[in-house]
């Protein structure tokens, strides 16, 4: 069985990213499956009990024991934490039902708040200011040193947000967890480079090397394209990491898809690993939601060799 620390010393750390804010039991479960059976190694969940007891069961059914968890969890503000909320000025348009990438908003125009991931994509698509997004925090103190006694190996914390106090709070709670690993997400949209560097080099000033991973976020949950342009602000990100020289793992993220590994050589980075998420749950989002999956063997088949594919196309060995 291959270490976290030896998929990323090799170059094969393929993490797929369930949604640090996906709820949604079921469909984590099916996706954990499908993904591990196509070779995936490494899964990023949300900070729920049942949802590591769903990825579990997914890693068990498709018979793999070499899998690793890492779960996410944000500070104030960042969207990976937010939840879509919808008011009563809601003209029924159903613009937002219509563009919801994770199937979270019924016909009826409800929002199944399990299944939101906080991508804002309703919000914008809304043309009269219906739908707000709110913080939806967890209590990392009591969550996380469950999570770690529980196997998992990395604990991530998504950072783009203005509450430093929370930042420092939930980040000592993290080093004080003692995972193998700790994940710091951070991407340029509110921030400029000197300051995402400043955030980093603050954060891993006590940690020992290549004891962290830096997942450069391009703009995140944008991957809904497989586009060389989706990709490219992954990996403006991950240069200004690289350039930095920091004793840190890179994880390339934030609108990658099959492009990304491509556009990485073509452009000298030496990145660690590759995390993908909107575009490795819209490519088999048909399947996903079958409702015969687990009877219906030819979906799951579909499913896992485009998940397999997905895998190929970045030259991770599955
Ligand atoms: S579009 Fe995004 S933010 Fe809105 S309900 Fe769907 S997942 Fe949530
Ligand atoms: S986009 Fe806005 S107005 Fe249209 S159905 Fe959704 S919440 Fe209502």
């Amino acid at each position: 069985m291959q270490s976290v620390f030896d998929l990323l010393e090799n170059r094969n750390f393929f993490k797929l990213v369930c949604g640090a804010g996906n709820e949604d039991a079921e469909s984590v479960k099916r996706l954990v499956y499908i993904y591990a059976k196509a070779g995936c190694r490494v899964f990023d969940i949300s900070a729920r009990k049942e949802i590591l007891e769903a990825a579990k069961d997914g890693a068990d059914l498709a018979q793999k024991d070499d899998v690793h968890f890492c779960v996410s969890v944000g500070i104030k503000g960042d969207p990976h934490i937010s939840k879509a909320q919808m008011n009563s000025s809601c003209i029924k348009c159903g613009n937002c039902f219509r563009n919801c990438p994770n199937g979270a908003i019924y016909s009826s125009i409800i929002i199944d708040e399990k299944k939101c991931i906080g991508c804002g994509v309703c919000a914008k698509k809304c043309p009269v200011g219906a739908i707000k997004m709110v913080d939806k925090d967890v209590n990392v103190r009591e969550i996380l040193p469950y999570m770690v006694e529980n196997g998992v190996e990395i604990l991530e914390l998504h950072i783009m947000g203005h509450d430093k106090k929370d930042l420092e709070s939930k980040w000592q709670v993290i080093n004080e967890c003692k995972p193998k690993l700790a994940s710091i997400c951070i991407d340029r949209e509110n921030f400029g480079n000197k300051e995402v560097l400043s955030r980093i080099n603050e954060m891993i000033q006590n940690r020992s090397p290549y004891t962290t991973i830096i997942q450069a976020d391009g703009i995140p949950m944008s991957g809904a394209d497989d586009t060389y342009k989706t990709t490219l602000q992954a990996i403006a990100m991950a240069e200004i990491i690289q350039n930095a020289n920091l004793p840190v793992y890179t994880v390339v993220s934030g609108g990658t898809n099959s492009k990304t590994a491509e556009l990485c050589n073509q452009c000298d980075i030496n990145y660690h690993g590759i995390a993908i998420g909107s575009w490795a749950r819209k490519i088999i989002k048909s399947q996903l939601s079958a409702s015969d999956f687990w009877e219906n063997t030819e979906i799951q088949n579909q499913a896992v060799e485009l998940a397999n594919s997905l895998l190929r196309s970045n030259f991770f060995e599955c």
